[in-house]
């Protein structure tokens, strides 16, 4: 057991880490390079990996053009880091910031020197349109405060948004459009307070559902159509209960949240989500063997 120089827990390196570490080890001119055995517990060595890319929404001025700008650099950092347009811009190439490599100091130390003081995209942003307070974003139109977005528009407040149109409050949404506070959703169409949910539409307050339309206060349902708390209703009935849930009403909003996380106390959940997966281990995985 060795103590994690970060965070003082103990943690262990096993014969197979160590055989590991040595089967990776590089070698240069027939000369290994031994990587030394971790200093750190996993979770801080995981902190460590996760660092090295911003998570938070600052405002910076472009180093070239001065221009306030959403970036994922905090404004303290004096780095070098441009806007999309002033990056992507022919009048530089980046040769101008060669140097020569000194073989007598490191060369991490050499590195972070070069990268520190070389362009970086101010918020790894660029083709989109209308598109100011997004990050790490690209080929998007009209979206608003969202981290990971791709090919995606009219989408506001989420993390992680592929190919998505009008999805509010999304958090890993796929393929989907008109959808509100869901998380995990794959090609969903308005389905609003929802986890989970693949191909389906037209659902509200809905948890692990497959290919399911009109389903209210409903979980682990499987090709269902018209269900309110997992029992098959009228077209009629669904209809006057969703009018009822959507009249506008905050106040109703609220009282449907509390009795839906009631009702979902006594239905069990998955240990891990995979769809059309063959011989995988792990959660949240899909077409994948
Ligand atoms: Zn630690």
């Amino acid at each position: 057991m060795a103590d994690c120089k970060q965070c003082g827990t103990a943690f262990e390196v096993t014969d197979d880490d160590l055989k590991f570490y040595d089967k990776v080890s590089p070698i240069f001119n027939g000369k290994k390079y031994q990587i030394p055995p971790p200093t750190y517990c996993s979770e801080c060595r995981q902190k460590r990996r996760m660092a090295w890319r911003g998570k938070d929404y600052f405002f910076r001025p472009c180093s070239k053009t001065g221009k306030q700008c959403i970036s994922i650099y905090p404004p303290d950092e004096e780095m070098v880091a441009y806007s999309a347009d002033a990056f992507y811009a022919s009048d530089w190439t980046g040769l101008e910031f060669g140097r020569d490599f000194d073989f007598n100091r490191p060369f991490f130390e050499q590195f972070f020197e070069f990268w520190y003081s070389t362009p970086k995209q101010i918020a790894n942003a660029y083709n989109n349109e209308n598109c100011d307070y997004i990050i790490n974003a690209h080929r998007n139109k009209s979206c608003y405060l969202v981290d990971e977005i791709d090919v995606s528009r009219d989408c506001y407040y989420g993390y992680n948004i592929q190919h998505c149109e009008s999805v509010i409050k999304g958090f890993y949404a796929r393929k989907s459009q008109f959808c509100y506070e869901v998380s995990q959703v794959d090609n969903c169409y308005e389905v609003f307070f929802g986890h989970n949910i693949y191909h389906s539409s037209n659902c509200a307050f809905v948890r692990n559902c497959r290919n399911c339309n009109h389903c209210l206060f409903c979980t682990n349902l499987r090709e269902a159509d018209y269900h309110i708390f997992n029992k098959r209703v009228s077209k009629e009935e669904f209809e006057k209960a969703w009018t009822h849930v959507f009249s506008g009403s905050d106040e109703i909003l609220e009282e449907c949240k509390a009795k839906y996380a009631e009702f979902l106390k006594s239905h069990p959940v998955p240990a891990v989500i995979q769809i059309n997966t063959e011989d995988c281990t792990g959660d949240q995985i899909a077409d994948s063997r």
